[in-house]
C-alpha cells in the first residue's frame, strides 16, 4: 500500500498548535515564509512517496550485508539516498553559512517524519548526519568546519555517532576506547565500538564518524570522555578522500528489524582523529549530537506510527467480516467498533505524539533564534518527551495496526509486521526510553521544576480559555494538569532518586498524556474559531480526552509509589 505524506496535517499543526509564527518572526527564521515552509512539506512528502516508500521492503528482504569485508547495502538505496541528499533534505536546518538551507528544526522535524514513514532504514543515514552537522557546528575548530560542514551539508559524505561499547550501553562512562595524543594536533584512536548505525556504505564518498574516547589523562567516568572526528578516509591537501584510515567494520548485525541499515561493529586500530571540543569535555559535544538524534527518533516513532495506520486503514474498508452495526455500511470491519476503538486510538496518539515533537522542534528554534533561557529550558523538558513517548507511540500504533490486520497481520506479506519489527528498536536507542524517564525525573527537574510548572501554567491558561466553548474538553484537561502538578510536586519533594526512578517511565507518560490533550484541545478551539464547530479535529480531541487521558490519573498513582515496592521481591522471588 503506498505511503501518502500528510502535509495537511503538519501544515495545520504547525500554524494552529504550536505556533510557527512565532519562530518565522525572528530574524533567525524569517526566510521560512508561508509559501517555503508549503513547498518544503509539498517537496519532501513527495520525494518520500515517491522514492523512497518503494525501497523500504527492499530493504527489509535485502538486508545490508557485510561481503570480503566490504559493505553491500539494500538494492535501491543508493538511489534513495541520492534523493535525499540531492534534494537538500540532509540539511534543511543546518546553518547556510555551509551550505544548509537554515530552516526551522520544526520543517526538519517534519520533513524527517514523512522520510521515516516511508522508509525508516535509509532515514537513520540523514538523521545521523544532521546530528553531527549540528554537534560540528556548535563544538568543532574552524579548521574542521572548513573540511567537513560542506560536504556532510550535501550529502556526499555522510555522518556516524559512535558511543556504545560491549561493556558500555547505557553507561557511557564504562567505556574503554582509547586516544594517544601524536603531537601533531592529531590521536591515535583505537578501541572497538558496537551497534554503529549505517558504519559504512557503498554509495557515499566518506564516511565521518564522531567517537567518544578516553585520553592517557582522562578520569575515569563520563567526566574523563573526549570526541574525536574520525574520518574513513583521510582528506587530502584538497580536502578530497585520501589515504584509508586505520578502521573497518568487522561485522553487521543480524537484527529483529530495521534489516536494510547496516548495525556495524566498528574496529579503530591507531586510526587517525581530531579532536572535537576541548579535552575530556567530550559528552558535551556528543549531547549536541544526541539531543538532536533524540528529537529525530521521536519522530521516527511517528513516522513509523503514520504508516502503520494508513495501512491498516485501508486493510480494514477492504475486508469483510460479520454483520457490522453501521446501516449502508459495505461490512468491512472498518465498521466495528472494536476495530474503529484500534484506528481512532492510532489516530489521536499520532496527533498527540507528533504535536509534542514539533512543539519541541518550535522549542528549539526559539532557543537558537533568542538564546532565551526559557526556551532552552522549554526544549531541554521536552526532548525525553518528545523521544520516549513518539516511540512508544510507534511501538503501539504498529502493533494495533498488526492487530487490526487479524492473522494477515502476523504473515510478512502485508508489511504490517515489518513496521512493528523496525520501529521496534526507536525505544532503545538514541537513550533507552526507561534513561529518558530518569533524565526527564533528574536533570530536567534540577530547575526546581521551573520548566514543569511554567507548562502545566500554560496547559491551565488555555484550558480556562476554552471553558466557555468547549466546556467538555476543557474540564477534563483542566482537572488533569491539576493531578499532574500534584505528581511532579511529588516527584520535586524526592531527594532521594531511586524513589523518583522508580515511578519514571509512567510519570514521563503521564505528561505526555496531559500534554498531548492540551495540544488536541489546540486543534478544537482552531476548528471552533474557524466556524467549524465539531469538526473532526474536536471529534478527535473528545476521544482523547474521553478514552485516553484518564489514564494520566493511574500513571501518576504509579509514578508516586516510590521504589520500597519494587524492591520489595528478590530475583529470587521473581524466579520462584
Ligand atoms: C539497531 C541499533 C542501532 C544502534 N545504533 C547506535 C549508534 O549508531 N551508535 C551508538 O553509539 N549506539 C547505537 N546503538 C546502541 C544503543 O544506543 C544501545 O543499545 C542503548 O543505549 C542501550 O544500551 P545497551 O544495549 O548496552 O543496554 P543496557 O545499557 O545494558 O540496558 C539494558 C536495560 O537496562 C536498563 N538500564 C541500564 N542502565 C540503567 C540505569 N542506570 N537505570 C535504569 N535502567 C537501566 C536499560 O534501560 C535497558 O532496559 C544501537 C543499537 C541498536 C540495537
Amino acid at each position: 500500500m503506498p505511503y501518502h505524506a500528510p502535509v495537511a496535517e503538519y501544515q495545520f499543526i504547525l500554524d494552529h498548535v504550536v505556533r510557527l509564527e512565532q519562530v518565522t518572526a525572528t530574524d533567525r527564521f524569517a526566510d521560512a515564509t508561508p509559501d517555503v515552509t508549503a513547498a518544503i512539506l509539498t517537496e519532501a512528502g513527495r520525494m518520500s512517496q515517491e522514492v523512497l516508500s518503494p525501497l523500504n521492503r527492499s530493504g527489509d528482504q535485502h538486508p545490508a550485508r557485510l561481503e570480503n569485508g566490504v559493505l553491500r547495502t539494500s538494492p535501491g538505496f543508493d538511489q534513495g539516498y541520492k534523493a535525499i541528499a540531492d534534494g537538500g533534505w540532509v540539511s534543511i536546518s543546518a546553518h547556510p553559512d555551509h551550505g544548509g538551507m537554515g530552516l526551522p528544526m520544526a520543517l526538519a522535524t517534519a520533513v524527517n517524519e514523512m522520510m521515516s514513514s516511508a522508509c525508516l532504514a535509509l532515514q537513520i543515514i540523514p538523521l545521523m548526519t544532521q546530528g553531527q552537522i549540528d554537534a560540528l557546528e556548535h563544538h568543532a575548530s574552524d579548521a574542521l568546519k572548513r573540511t567537513y560542514l560542506p560536504k556532510l551539508v550535501s550529502g556526499e559524505w555522510n555522518g556516524t555517532m559512535n558511543l556504545t561499547e560491549p561493556q558500555a550501553g547505557s553507561d557511557v562512562g564504562a567505556l574503554t576506547t582509547r586516544a594517544e595524543p601524536r603531537g601533531d594536533g592529531t590521536y591515535a584512536i583505537t578501541g572497538q565500538k558496537i551497534y554503529i548505525s549505517w558504519g559504512d556504505n557503498d554509495f557515499t564518498d566518506n564516511v565521518v564518524h564522531l567517537v567518544l574516547a578516553r585520553l592517557p589523562d582522562g578520569p575515569p567516568g563520563t567526566k574523563g570522555i573526549s570526541l574525536f572526528l574520525v574520518p574513513k578516509f583521510l582528506p587530502d591537501e584538497h580536502g578530497k578522500p585520501g589515504r584509508a584510515n586505520d578502521l573497518k567494520v568487522v561485522g553487521v548485525e543480524h537484527k529483529m528489524g530495521l534489516h536494510g541499515s547496516p548495525t556495524c561493529t566498528m574496529q579503530y586500530d591507531g586510526a587517525t582523529g581530531w579532536l572535537v571540543g576541548r579535552e575530556h569535555d567530550g559528552m558535551r559535544a556528543m549531547f549536541t549530537m544526541m539531543n538532536n538524534a533524540r528529537l529525530g527518533v521521536g519522530g521516527q516513532g511517528i513516522g513509523v506510527a503514520e504508516a502503520a495506520l494508513q495501512h491498516a486503514l485501508a486493510y480494514a474498508t477492504d475486508r469483510k467480516q460479520g454483520r457490522t452495526p453501521v446501516e449502508g455500511g459495505t461490512g468491512a470491519i472498518v465498521d466495528h467498533a472494536d476495530v474503529r476503538r484500534m484506528l481512532t486510538t492510532m489516530k489521536a496518539d499520532i496527533f498527540a505524539a507528533r504535536a509534542i515533537a514539533l512543539a519541541c522542534a518550535v522549542a528549539i528554534d526559539m532557543e537558537t533564534a533568542t538564546g532565551a533561557p526559557d526556551w532552552s529550558a522549554r526544549a531541554a523538558f521536552l526532548t525525553p518527551i518528545a523521544k520516549a513517548f513518539g516511540t512508544d507511540t510507534g511501538i503501539e500504533v504498529a502493533n494495533l495496526g498488526v492487530q487490526v490486520h487479524g492473522g494477515m497481520g502476523f504473515v510478512e506479506e502485508t508489511g504490517a509486521a515489518q513496521y512493528l519489527r523496525d520501529v521496534r528498536v526507536t525505544a532503545i536507542y538514541e537513550g533507552t526510553n526507561g534513561i529518558q524517564a530518569m533524565d526527564l525525573a533528574a536533570r530536567k527537574l534540577m530547575d526546581g521544576g521551573e520548566a514543569a510548572h511554567a507548562l502545566i501554567d500554560e496547559i491551565e491558561a488555555q484550558a480556562e480559555a476554552a471553558r466557555a466553548t468547549l466546556p467538555d474538553l476543557a474540564e477534563p484537561l483542566w482537572q488533569a494538569s491539576e493531578t499532574l502538578r500534584e505528581g511532579l510536586d511529588w516527584m520535586i519533594a524526592q531527594s532521594d532518586l531511586t524513589q523518583r526512578f522508580a515511578g519514571a517511565v509512567p510519570f514521563l507518560r503521564a505528561f505526555a498524556r496531559v500534554l498531548g490533550g492540551h495540544y488536541h484541545l489546540a486543534a478544537a478551539m482552531a476548528e471552533t474559531a474557524a466556524g467549524q464547530g465539531n469538526g473532526p479535529r474536536t471529534r478527535l480531541a473528545r476521544f482523547y480526552l474521553t478514552r485516553l487521558l484518564p489514564e494520566h490519573a493511574g500513571l501518576l498513582a504509579h509514578a508516586t509509589a516510590g521504589a520500597d515496592d519494587l524492591y520489595a521481591l528478590s530475583p529470587d522471588d521473581l524466579a520462584a
